[in-house]
């Protein structure tokens, strides 16, 4: 069966491209959409597809190993196996915190940790899909001589790793001061050229969105919904990570909006084709220094504004006018979804609470999860649901986060659970005393703010 897949004008379903044209909106200047031949994939049965991805999920059989690659009929049939620039992304562990769970009042929570991939986020979901587009683009002989992107960190990143594997070059443009020191030598160690903007994000975007108009570089921003295609595997690995049963809720950190879209998208593939019977009820979670979905829901998303971003820990996030938010809008509408948000404070004594049963959560996670804790509090969620929370992003990215909270040096955030090591001098006596004075407290995983006492 020949599987095939084309750009489509959101705005106009006659309007196509092939997936290999370079153009990213519609006549009307709309976005474009990745649309599948949903005839051809209905030829095969639910439970025949379960059987390819089940046979297929994390083998080492190329490319079919990566958790993106395993569904390449669903996510991207046209690009010849060797065009394809993978690097394992994709089935990341779906993480059961039971004493977690215990503490916040749900049994059946799971964390998604999306950021235990090759460049410590999600990102590379979707970026694996749009560097092999590029790399068959080239193979054809069109004339791109770079792929570029703005990023709050971890696009760039992902950008710079993969074409630094495909050998295509990559310009990334990052908000000077905004993205942490990990992030930003990532594509520093790529040998992307790495060009830091004293502007926000969306500052950024506008730029790349102009150099971008020369159709020989190539733009890497989500409103490219190559990117929406790898990323929309979240979904429908969640799914199958519980042998094919539906969660009750997924929470999920949004700022571009792009990855709450491809959540939907996948979910919803899945349940078009008979994989899942149900769906779930999605919750994005934002900033609250950088809320504009969570405002637009208040009015039932009749107002739909962009906003000037403030400063957030959650710094991937800080985007005040999200390229994707009506496709987020109508995964949210269609999933009977919620938008919450979590101030700093929240954020922080999300994260601080969660990496002491085991996790290490990036500031974004924390959003995710104070999300979850405030509508546990209010009985949106209840204790007997299965709740997953995705984690977007691995916490050694966010080191600078985790010292300045536990130096309590976080503006305006009280640092409850604070534990900065003791210095000692190396005498047995003084270590004795100062392990009788503090064992007690010691029981791991059972959070004890400790004020100020050290
Ligand atoms: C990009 C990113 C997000 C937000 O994803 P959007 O698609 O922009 O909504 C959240 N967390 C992390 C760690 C990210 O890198």
């Amino acid at each position: 069966m020949k599987y095939d897949a084309w750009f489509v004008a959101a705005d106009d379903p006659a309007e196509k491209y092939p997936l290999t044209e370079v153009r990213y909106y519609s006549q009307s200047g709309g976005l474009l959409d990745v649309e599948h031949d949903m005839t051809a994939l209905r030829s095969r049965s639910a439970a025949e597809w379960k059987r390819l991805f089940d046979g297929r999920w994390m083998t080492t059989k190329w490319p079919y190993g990566s958790g993106v690659w395993g569904k390449k009929e669903w996510v991207c049939p046209t690009v010849a196996d060797d065009n394809i620039v993978s690097m394992f992304e994709g089935g990341t562990n779906l993480f059961w915190a039971e004493r977690l769970g215990g503490d916040l009042g749900v049994g059946d929570l799971w964390i998604k940790l999306c950021g235990n991939s090759h460049t410590g986020s999600f990102k590379d979901l979707g970026m694996t899909v749009l560097v092999s587009v590029v790399k068959q683009m080239i193979a054809m002989g069109k004339p791109i001589r770079a792929i570029a992107c703005a990023s709050t960190g971890d696009t760039s990143a992902a950008l710079a790793s993969y074409g630094a594997a495909a050998g295509i070059p990559t310009i990334v443009f990052l908000p000077r001061g905004k993205v942490s020191v990990a992030q930003l030598l990532q594509p520093i160690a790529h040998g992307a050229l790495v060009l830091s903007l004293d502007t926000d994000f969306d500052g950024c975007m506008n730029i790349v969105r102009e150099v971008t108009a020369d159709d020989s570089i190539y733009l890497a921003n989500s409103l490219n919904s190559l990117r929406i295609e790898g990323q929309k595997t979240v979904g429908i690995e969640i799914a199958q990570q519980f042998d094919w049963e539906v969660p009750d809720w997924i929470v999920i950190p949004g700022g571009n909006l792009g990855n709450t879209a491809a959540l939907g998208r996948g979910l919803l593939m899945a349940f078009d084709l008979g994989l899942i019977n149900r769906l779930p009820r999605i919750v994005c979670a934002q900033s609250h220094n950088a809320n504009p979905l969570y405002r637009s829901y208040l009015t039932g998303f009749i107002d739909v504004s962009p906003i000037a971003a403030q400063p957030t820990l959650a710094s991937a996030i800080q985007i005040g006018a999200p390229v994707s938010v009506h496709r987020a809008i109508s995964v949210l509408t269609r999933f009977n979804g919620i938008v919450e948000e979590a101030t700093e404070q929240e954020l922080a004594d999300a994260a601080a609470r969660a990496d002491r049963y085991g996790l290490y959560t990036c500031p974004h996670t924390a959003v995710a999860l104070a999300a979850t804790i405030k509508l546990l509090a209010r009985g949106e969620i209840r204790s007997t649901h299965r709740v997953v929370v995705i984690s977007t992003a691995h916490g050694l990215k966010f080191s600078r986060f985790k010292v300045d909270y536990h130096e309590r040096q976080l503006a305006n955030v009280v640092s409850h659970l604070a534990n900065p090591p003791m210095s000692l001098p190396a005498d047995v006596d003084a270590v004795r005393a100062a392990i009788e004075r503090r064992c007690d407290e010691l029981r791991p995983g059972t959070p004890q703010p400790q004020g100020t006492r050290m």
